[in-house]
């Protein structure tokens, strides 16, 4: 037998060391109990809460897991991310941010609240702010709003999505904070179209089934700028990625945000069904999924998880390693 080219070697030699980190960390993190489920709907209370899944895939189509990496659960608010880059896509920058602001919270992510200074929700991660998206998804999209939302999160995960209907029907049935936050926001004119068919939206996108692995791929899809790296298609714009991330990196995770920026320092949105999708810019997507929640609503184990790669691997946006902008050192810059 021939030996592998070097290229080859190297790529399997990292493929391993992330096999053998995924596998360290998924044991040394599985006996951790802490945290609670999400239980305001008893659809996510009965989910079975030691399920523990990591998957991690690289921006040139390859995946590697580990637990309970394929498990279903529902992405939640992990959907917000990507419905804020479909809309930027459609319909450009400027018009988003007339339906919503980038500015990090700091309340509870179901707050009935508005930005006092413009009347508008805070960010598109917080409920307020995306039912501000999928007003404006309905508006522009009619009432093939919620088929092209599933279609696009489908594309990034590079397989066929589908609703938990029972889920679908908890979050409807029980959904009167969400309920009262639409009203909020068609009182200060952010979409025109009827409350309960934006909710009908914003409720069926939460409710999507996905496993640590569609995260993974969806992560792995922003990282290598909007292509799918497993199906090659074009699935968001550059800009609308660049600006994806930012605002992932600011608000992804809620009042824990500025706590995961310094300890984890990579672009990451979370969901109350125990999801965290993660980005390192250019190379990874990282999906893990563990439904016991902190009082934040972000996945603790997941949390923990995210920590303990960004430090093995050196993922922190601002890692000294990290060797910074391509386009100065190709002209001549300290690099
Ligand atoms: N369906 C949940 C809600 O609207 C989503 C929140 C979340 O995942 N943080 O309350």
């Amino acid at each position: 037998m021939s030996a592998s080219p070097p290229a080859l070697k190297a790529q399997s030699s990292a493929h391993g060391q992330i096999q053998s980190g995924l596998t360290d960390l998924y044991h040394r993190l599985l006996p951790n109990r802490e945290g609670e489920l999400a239980d305001y709907i008893p659809e996510l209370a009965k989910v079975p809460a030691d399920q523990f899944g990591i998957a991690v895939a690289t921006a040139d189509g390859e995946v590697i897991t580990a637990g309970d990496a394929d498990a279903p659960f529902t992405i939640q608010s992990v959907s917000k991310a990507l419905t804020l880059a479909m809309l930027l896509d459609l319909v450009g920058r400027e018009a988003t941010y007339q339906a919503v602001g980038v500015q990090p919270s700091g309340d509870p992510f179901n707050a009935i609240t508005l930005d006092p200074r413009s009347n508008r929700p805070f960010n598109p991660m917080v409920n307020a702010g995306a039912i501000a998206v999928a007003g404006r998804l309905r508006e522009t999209l009619g009432r093939t709003a919620f088929g092209q939302s599933l279609a696009k999160l489908s594309e990034a995960a590079g397989r066929e999505l589908r609703v938990d209907e029972n889920v679908f029907e908890s979050e409807r049935e029980t959904g009167h904070r969400n309920r009262a936050i639409g009203h909020l926001l068609r009182a200060a004119e952010v979409f025109t179209v009827p409350v309960d068919e934006v909710l009908d939206v914003y409720f069926r996108q939460c409710s999507i089934l996905v496993s640590a692995t569609d995260l993974a791929v969806m992560g792995a899809t922003l990282a290598n700028i909007g292509r799918n790296p497993k199906t090659q298609r074009e699935v968001f714009g550059l800009e609308t990625v660049r600006e994806t991330l930012s605002v992932m990196f600011t608000c992804g995770m809620y009042d824990g945000a500025g706590d995961w920026a310094c300890r984890v320092g990579l672009p990451a949105k979370s969901g109350v069904g125990g999801g965290i999708m993660a980005v390192v810019n250019r190379q990874l997507g990282i999906g893990v999924f563990s439904p016991r929640l902190d009082a934040e609503g972000n996945s603790v184990r997941g949390k923990l998880c995210c920590v303990g790669l960004a430090d093995e691997l050196g993922l922190h946006a601002f890692e000294f390693t990290n060797p910074g902008s391509s386009f100065l050192r190709a002209i001549g810059g300290r690099g």
